[in-house]
């Protein structure tokens, strides 16, 4: 399907979604949309402005008393229609993530199947949301607690996963009772919208969840989140701007769940089944090109079977085929946009300069569009500048070493706290190893954390609160409680 283009989605929404109807930009704005595989533009959408951001607020606003009051049930199964919907329309979802954000098909179709997996999920725990009723140790009174919507909650996501990012949010906060505005990425609206009309398919109320492409992010969101009326806001994107966010929302004490970057060890100790270690980095490291939070970007491999290790890697990673992403056999794609290409490429050269050797890729390749070679980097110095930063491209730096206390203290040497990857052969020593590394995930013999059904979220600069699983949900509800005399 190399040849799909947009015209094969005729219901994409170009404009604003916005109280059930698409409108144009108040300004008339629009901004263009770039395929990162050639640099052309596909199309253009709206171009939100302050106005239609707190015309957004309006609308869920409006719509927030009667959501919140509909019957849990009735919740779930708008929610699970939604989840049908996004599985009937999986073809489509996956053509139009690659298009816009350049990822190659096969990763485009598992974003889709597990960003509809969240509809699923919430749908099932939108009639699980649970209260609590006790004495009070006095003995005086009944102590009730309620689990209310937490209020209109503002939704801004990256494009790295354009479906999956907003359905972890959207999912909840419907099934908590919640009406939304979602602020897309810039570089990849288009999903965005098309989750509009899906969700509008399947039953949701108009108002509910709104749709704001904007480019003039900082202006809209500050304006949504001064409104008083917005009670939440949940992110994810870089920690740069999350930073940003929280002082944003300070001024309001808007409730906040942030998602933000990640600087994820890999780890492979020496008694690691090397074969599991390298399927295990290959995910780990190449999934969405390296486009991921959840990116291996450090890999701290046992001296005794680092060349072993680092030579079945790089011929792992040398046969992958590149090219654009809505090409059947790509499995990498471009980055989605030069600013991306430009960065790894800065990234790899002060490697270089500070020690480390290429044994594969290393170059972007000479072709139009915004690729990087796999690659490959050994003998990385422990203070290599490439180690303190995400890297987000398909780029593998090896360090190695000898005593398990070092790698965890190295591994732990970040302010950030997403993700850590583990291999090792006895399970005893991986939970071991696992309490000690400072990140609010572990993939312990696995390369891939992410699950519906699982509480995704970091420590320390990586973010605040939990996606997915139970927790999820709860970012969304607020907890009454009512003292009782009966
Ligand atoms: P980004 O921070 O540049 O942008 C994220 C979103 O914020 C976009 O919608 C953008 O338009 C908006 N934005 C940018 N500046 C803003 C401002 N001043 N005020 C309000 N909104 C603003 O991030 P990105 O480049 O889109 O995504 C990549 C980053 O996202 C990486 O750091 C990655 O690790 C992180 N990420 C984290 C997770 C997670 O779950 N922890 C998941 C995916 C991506």
């Amino acid at each position: 399907m190399g040849d799909f283009n947009l015209a094969q989605i005729p219901d994409l929404p170009l404009d604003l979604c916005i109280g059930g109807k698409t409108v144009p930009a108040s300004d008339g704005g629009r901004f263009d949309v770039i395929n990162p595989a050639t640099g052309e533009v596909l199309t253009s959408v709206a171009d939100g402005t302050v106005e239609d951001a707190l015309a957004c607020v309006d609308a869920a606003a409006g719509a927030a008393a009667a959501w919140a009051a509909t019957a849990p049930r009735e919740r779930a199964e708008v929610l699970r229609r939604a989840f049908e919907l996004m599985r009937d329309r999986s073809d489509e979802l996956a053509h139009l993530i690659s298009l816009e954000n350049g990822k190659a098909l096969t990763d485009a179709r598992g974003e889709v199947a597990y960003a509809a997996e969240f509809f699923r999920w919430y749908a099932e725990e939108a009639v699980r949301a649970s209260g609590a009723v006790m004495t009070a140790p006095s003995g005086a009174n009944k102590i009730v607690v309620l689990q209310q919507p937490v209020g209109i909650c503002v939704l801004v996501t990256p494009w790295n996963f354009p479906a999956a990012m907003a359905t972890r949010k959207i999912g909840p906060a419907l099934a908590a009772g919640c009406t939304v505005v979602l602020k897309p990425a810039s570089d990849t609206p288009l999903t965005a919208l098309l989750m509009a009309r899906i969700l509008e398919d399947a039953g949701v109320p108009s108002g509910v969840v709104n749709v704001l492409p904007a480019r003039r992010s900082g202006a809209v969101v500050s304006a949504m989140v001064h409104d008083p009326r917005v009670r939440k806001l949940s992110f994810t994107g870089s920690t740069e701007v999350g930073r940003i966010l929280l002082r944003e929302a300070a001024d309001q004490v808007v409730n906040c769940s942030m998602e933000l970057g990640g600087n994820a060890p890999f780890l492979v100790l020496e008694d690691a089944d090397l074969e599991a270690a390298v399927d295990g980095a290959m995910i780990a490291k190449m999934r969405n090109a390296g486009e991921a939070c959840t990116a291996a970007n450090r890999f701290y491999v046992h001296a005794d079977i680092a060349d072993e290790f680092s030579r079945r890697l790089a011929e792992r990673m040398a046969a992958l085929r590149v090219g654009p992403g809505t090409e059947d056999d790509t499995e990498v794609g471009p980055l989605v946009n030069e600013e991306s290409a430009a960065k790894v490429a800065e990234l790899v050269e002060g490697a270089v300069r500070d020690g480390a050797r290429v044994v594969l890729g290393g170059r972007r390749p000479d072709r139009p569009g915004y690729y990087y070679e796999p690659t490959v980097l050994l003998d990385v110095p422990r203070t290599a500048g490439i180690l303190g930063e995400e890297i987000f491209g398909p780029v593998a730096p090896v360090v190695t070493f000898t005593d398990e206390a070092d790698a965890i203290r190295m591994a732990n040497d970040t302010e950030y706290g997403l993700v850590s990857y583990v291999y090792t052969s006895d399970l005893a020593r991986g939970l071991r190893v696992s309490e000690q590394l400072d990140s609010g995930m572990v993939g312990l013999n696995r390369g891939l954390v992410s699950d519906p059904a699982a509480p995704f979220g970091g420590t320390k600069q990586s973010g605040v609160g939990r996606e997915g699983g139970h927790e999820g949900m709860l970012d969304y509800l607020e907890s009454k409680y009512v003292a009782v005399t009966w």
